[in-house]
């Protein structure tokens, strides 16, 4: 066989992510990474979850085949969790997914074409990218004028998208602590953009898996809780154990019956096992006191980043604080390249992701993520005095070369 007929068209859009790639040199020891957004160690409740899958996988029922909706059990559980949100759904028109990232490809399964356009966020979640990628799906990056997504952005792009001739699937969008960008959408943006796509007939999915890790300032309400038209993605991932891998969708209930075919055809079902143990950590353990306290270490751990990011980095370099999730999104200084950048970081010991994977068209090379989640307090200003040391090396060269120490 002719090696270029064996590949599907399709499969030209599978791309190794830059993220994956940079977690096995992140990994060596003695490497600081800022890299992954990996939830900390101490906030996993492995002891309790290992009594209840323990308590779980000897029950009837938990080790054999599910259903492809998902537990009915581990759906109600889920409305409850979305509640905190504002959102009230019914059970019905949950389908639960193996993870948010399954929910993210099922629903562009089941609403996008190859050659169709999704609308999203500048900068937009790079795993996001990789579906619609996969899926043949062109992303567009909806501007972004300081505060995020605005109704005038997103019609301006629904409008040329239409004039090119493509349709328009759907705009994708993280409203709270987005990824990388930290953005939250205030409460008229959401207003206004929620408005916008109304008039002019533009699904939204809104992805949501760091809203309840606000760490200061007032909880908005999810867009979907303003209108059950929009797709909504959660995930126990950031909350629980991403290991777990159970994540949701909730979708108006027409939809929702696509999702359930698609996810049945992709898999059967997802882990019975997971999913009763999630359901059974929700009725039975103070899983709210669990959320509050994982808002508290993280809280810690983004002002150590912000501490460390304010007192080392070289001027130029710019961010925003995010008032919750995972991530900070930093502008470099002028002419400095994250890209090129990156090996002699990892030579002095740091990791970060350089903004290019954040575009579908690989721009963004000015600014790098770092993620405080993961490294412990003193790791976390270790491995800030590291990038700082690097971004000033690479902003000031001729400086450098002149006065080696
Ligand atoms: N959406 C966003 C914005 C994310 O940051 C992530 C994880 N990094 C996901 C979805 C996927 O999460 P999971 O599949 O673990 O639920």
């Amino acid at each position: 066989m002719d090696p270029t007929d064996r590949f599907s068209n399709r499969s030209q859009g599978l791309r190794a992510s830059e993220i994956r790639a940079l977690f096995a040199v992140a990994a060596r020891p003695g490497v600081v990474s800022l890299a992954g957004g990996m939830p900390a160690a101490d906030a996993l409740p492995s002891q309790v979850l290992a009594r209840i899958l323990g308590e779980v996988a000897a029950e009837p029922g938990a080790l054999q085949y599910a259903t492809g909706q998902g537990a009915p059990g581990l759906r109600e559980m889920i409305c409850t969790v979305m509640a905190e949100e504002g959102i009230s759904a019914d059970a019905d028109d949950v389908v639960v997914t193996t993870g948010a990232q399954q929910a993210l490809d099922l629903v562009t399964a089941v609403l996008a074409d190859p050659g169709d356009v999704v609308l999203a966020e500048s900068p937009a979640y790079v795993g996001a990218l990789a579906t619609f990628s996969a899926h043949g799906v062109h992303v567009r990056h909806v501007p972004d004028d300081g505060a995020g997504l605005s109704g005038p952005a997103v019609a301006e792009a629904v409008d040329r998208a239409r004039r090119d001739g493509r349709r328009v699937a759907f705009l994708y969008t993280v409203p709270n602590f987005a990824n990388p960008s930290g953005v939250t959408l205030d409460a008229a943006r959401r207003a206004e953009v929620l408005a916008t796509c109304d008039r002019i007939g533009l699904q939204i999915v809104e992805d949501n898996p760091y809203g309840l890790l606000r760490l200061e300032g007032e909880p908005l309400p999810a867009l979907r809780a303003a209108h059950s038209g929009v797709v909504y993605l959660g995930s126990f991932s950031k909350i629980l154990a991403p290991g777990l891998r159970v994540g949701w969708a909730l979708a108006p209930a027409e939809v929702t019956a696509k999702l359930v075919l698609a996810a049945e055809a992709a898999m059967l079902c997802h882990s019975g096992l997971a999913q009763i143990a999630v359901a059974r950590y929700l009725a039975n353990e103070p899983w709210i006191d669990h959320v509050k306290a994982l808002r508290e270490l993280y809280w810690e751990r983004r002002q150590t980043m912000l501490g460390a990011l304010s007192t080392l980095m070289p001027r130029g370099t710019r961010w925003r604080v995010p008032e919750g999730g995972f991530f900070l999104w930093l502008a470099l200084p002028d002419g400095v390249g994250a890209k090129a950048m990156l090996p002699r970081a990892i030579q002095e010991g740091v990791a970060y992701v350089p903004g290019t994977g954040f575009f579908a068209d690989g721009s963004g090379d000015d600014h790098l993520r770092v993620s405080y989640s993961y490294p412990e307090p003193a790791a976390i200003t270790i491995g800030v005095r590291r990038l700082a040391r690097v971004v000033k090396e690479a902003a000031e060269p001729e400086r450098n070369r002149r006065t080696p120490s």
